[in-house]
């Protein structure tokens, strides 16, 4: 058997065109959704994301703002530009990319960001809202991958899902996404990390397997069963000296082991990634209309 490919450049580009007609009517009523994104050093991925969010802002027709700092700043300094932005009113959606320097406190800098602003939902009041089942702005990767499970009519209610992976910004928010007693959720969820026992055993009983793990084709194909879906997360180089960079991109599953055994698996790169950039414009479309809801006349 040979997996579908879930392809998130088509689930993404549905997402987008969603937005457009909720764009224009922010913008018949005066305002132009607008997202702040701030860079601190030249670290070269964070550099793309960046690059590709702006530009993804603009083929919206949104505003779009890049603050970059050296990665000297002082931890107050960053605080000072959040707090300007929480004022600035054509911000609707602020970001500070990640990773932030080794001197910074990245959960102080979280801290700063106004809950109404943060896009990234990794804000506590964000994090709880969403645990409880009440969130409107959901961390963009966990959110991606329901999105991608309900385009492709995966409903994950009543199965086993496995996620591989405990961070805060996707293991974790994931399974409480789908452990709700809510649409496209209702599974029963494990969460397996670098401390679980017999991995290849808990994996196995995966309907709906996701891995969020950081290391290169950890998931072999004798680690999933037949038929299940295979979500990767994972974004990792590994050496090529065949490409012109010198390196390529390969996810935590091992994709043509998995795809032999899967129903459904997403590529990397193609897959969950490009999902994260247009649920951030979602937020921050979302963040724009509440604004404009509840701003004082
Ligand atoms: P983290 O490093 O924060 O977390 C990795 C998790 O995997 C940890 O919980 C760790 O366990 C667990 N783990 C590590 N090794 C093993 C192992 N051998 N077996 C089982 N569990 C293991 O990573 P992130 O969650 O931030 O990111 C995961 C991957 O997803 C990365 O490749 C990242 O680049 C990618 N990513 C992709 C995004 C996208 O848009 N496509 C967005 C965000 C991330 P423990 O907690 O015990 O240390």
């Amino acid at each position: 058997m040979s997996a579908q490919l879930i392809e998130g450049k088509i689930v993404a580009r549905s997402v987008k065109k969603a937005l457009k007609p909720r764009i224009a009517a922010l913008k018949e009523a005066g305002l132009t959704p607008g997202l702040a994104t701030v860079l601190v050093g030249n670290d070269p991925a964070s550099e793309t994301y960046v690059n590709s969010k702006a530009r993804t802002c603009e083929k919206l027709g949104m505003y779009s703002e890049v603050v970059r700092k050296e990665a000297s700043i002082a931890q107050q300094e960053l605080v000072s530009i959040v707090r300007s932005l929480n004022e600035n009113e054509r911000i609707h959606g602020i970001l500070v990319q990640s990773p932030l320097p080794s001197h910074m406190d990245e959960l102080a800098v979280t801290l700063t960001i106004d809950p109404a602003k943060d896009v990234d939902g990794f804000h506590p009041y964000n994090v709880g809202m969403m645990l409880i089942g009440r969130g409107d702005l959901l961390p963009c990767t966990p959110h991606g991958i329901i999105k991608l499970l309900e385009h492709y009519a995966i409903d994950p209610s009543g199965k086993e899902v496995v996620v591989v992976g405990r961070s805060n910004i996707v293991g974790k928010p994931v399974a409480a996404l789908l452990m709700q007693k809510a649409r496209m959720a209702n599974a029963t969820v494990t969460v397996a990390h670098s401390r679980s026992r017999n991995l290849p055993d808990i994996t196995r009983r995966a309907d709906i397997l996701i891995a969020a793990i950081g290391k290169p084709e950890v998931i072999g194909g004798d680690m999933i069963k037949s038929g299940a879906v295979v979500i990767d997360v994972g974004v990792n180089r590994v050496g090529d000296d065949t490409t012109d960079k010198g390196y390529r991109l390969v996810g935590d599953v091992c994709f043509e082991e998995c795809c032999q055994r899967a129903s459904y698996i997403t590529p990397v790169p193609g897959g969950v990634g490009v999902m994260t950039i247009a649920m951030l414009m979602e937020n921050t479309v979302t963040a724009a209309e509440r604004y404009l809801k509840f701003r004082p006349d």
